[in-house]
C-alpha cells in the first residue's frame, strides 16, 4: 500500500519518493493498477484526489518499459507517444509541471502544446500535453515555430499572416519552375518546423473531460480522438477522467474506450 511496493520502474519510483508521495490517494490506488495491466479506464474524480499523478504514472511507466522508439534523425515529423488533453491552458501548464518532475531522468520528455508556445522537441519519446488543438491545429502549430527566436528576422512578416503566406506559396509553387519549387518547398517546411502526427499514440488520457464538454469542446476532442490518424481504441490504450458522470460523458466514453473499467472514488 506504498508507492515503493508498486513497481513503476525504477526511475519513475526514485522521483515520485523525491516528490514525498508515500501512499497512492484512493483514485491512484485503484487506477494505477488497471492502466499498468493496459485497461482502458473511466475514472470519476475531483480535483485534488492525485489524478494527475493517477493518469502520469501509468504512462511514463508504460513508454519506459515499452518497445523502444524509433529514432529518426533529421526527420520533420514529431510522433508522440502519448497526449493528455485538458480544458484549459492553466491545467496543462499545472500538469506539465507536475508530469515533468514524475520523468526526470526516465527518458521520457514532456512537452507542453498551446497557442503561442514553442514545439520544438523532436525526442519521438514525447508526452504532449495538449490544449488548443482544433481543425486550424497545423497553421496553429506553425505559427507558434516562427515565434522562436532562431527566426527573429522574418517574425513579423510570418507570425502575422502565416495562413495567407501558404495560399501565396501555392499558388507560387504552382507556377514556378522546379528550382524555385524545391527552394520554396524547403523553406516553408524549415518555417514550419516539426509537424505533429498521431499516429504513434500509444496513451490518450483526457482531464477535465466535463469541463470540456462544458466548454463546448465536444467538436475539438471528436475531431483529434476520431480524425486526425491517432491508433482507435483497442490499438490504443484511453483514460477518461472527470467529476461527474453525465449523458454526454458517457457516450464519449463508449466512443472513445474499450472495454473498460468504471471507477468512482
Ligand atoms: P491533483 O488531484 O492531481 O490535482 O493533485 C492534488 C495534489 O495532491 C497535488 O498537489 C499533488 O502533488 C498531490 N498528490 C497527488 N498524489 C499524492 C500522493 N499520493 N501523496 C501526496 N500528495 C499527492
Amino acid at each position: 500500500n506504498t508507492f515503493a511496493e508498486i513497481d513503476l520502474g525504477a526511475a519513475l519510483n526514485e522521483n515520485i519518493r523525491r516528490c514525498k508521495y508515500v501512499k497512492p490517494t484512493p483514485v491512484q490506488r485503484y487506477a494505477i493498477p488497471i492502466s499498468l495491466d493496459g485497461r482502458d479506464l473511466m475514472a470519476c474524480a475531483q480535483t485534488g484526489s492525485g489524478k494527475t499523478a493517477a493518469f502520469c504514472f501509468p504512462i511514463i511507466s508504460g513508454i519506459m518499459r515499452g518497445p523502444p522508439v524509433q529514432k529518426s534523425r533529421g526527420a520533420r515529423t514529431v510522433f508522440p507517444l502519448a497526449l493528455i488533453l485538458s480544458p484549459t491552458r492553466e491545467l496543462s501548464v499545472q500538469i506539465h509541471e507536475e508530469a515533468r518532475k514524475f520523468a526526470y531522468q526516465t527518458g521520457v520528455r514532456v512537452v507542453v502544446a498551446y497557442g503561442g508556445a514553442p514545439i520544438n522537441q523532436q525526442n519521438p519519446a514525447t508526452v504532449y500535453v495538449a490544449w488548443d488543438i482544433d481543425s486550424a491545429m497545423k497553421w496553429k502549430m506553425y505559427t507558434t515555430m516562427v515565434e522562436r527566436e532562431m527566426w527573429d528576422g522574418f517574425r513579423t512578416v510570418i507570425v502575422e499572416g502565416l495562413e495567407r503566406m501558404g495560399k501565396r506559396l501555392e499558388q507560387v509553387m504552382a507556377n514556378m519552375q522546379a528550382l524555385v519549387f524545391g527552394w520554396c518547398f524547403a523553406m516553408t517546411s524549415e518555417l514550419m518546423g516539426p509537424l505533429l502526427a498521431f499516429i504513434g499514440i500509444r496513451y490518450l488520457a483526457l482531464d477535465e473531460a466535463d469541463r470540456m464538454l462544458d466548454m463546448g469542446f465536444e467538436p475539438q476532442i471528436r475531431r483529434i480522438v476520431e480524425q486526425m490518424d491517432m491508433p482507435p481504441r483497442g490499438l490504443r490504450q484511453t483514460m477518461l477522467f472527470s467529476a461527474t458522470f453525465p449523458k454526454e460523458i458517457q457516450r464519449l466514453a463508449s466512443d472513445f474506450l474499450a472495454n473498460y473499467i468504471f471507477l468512482a472514488v
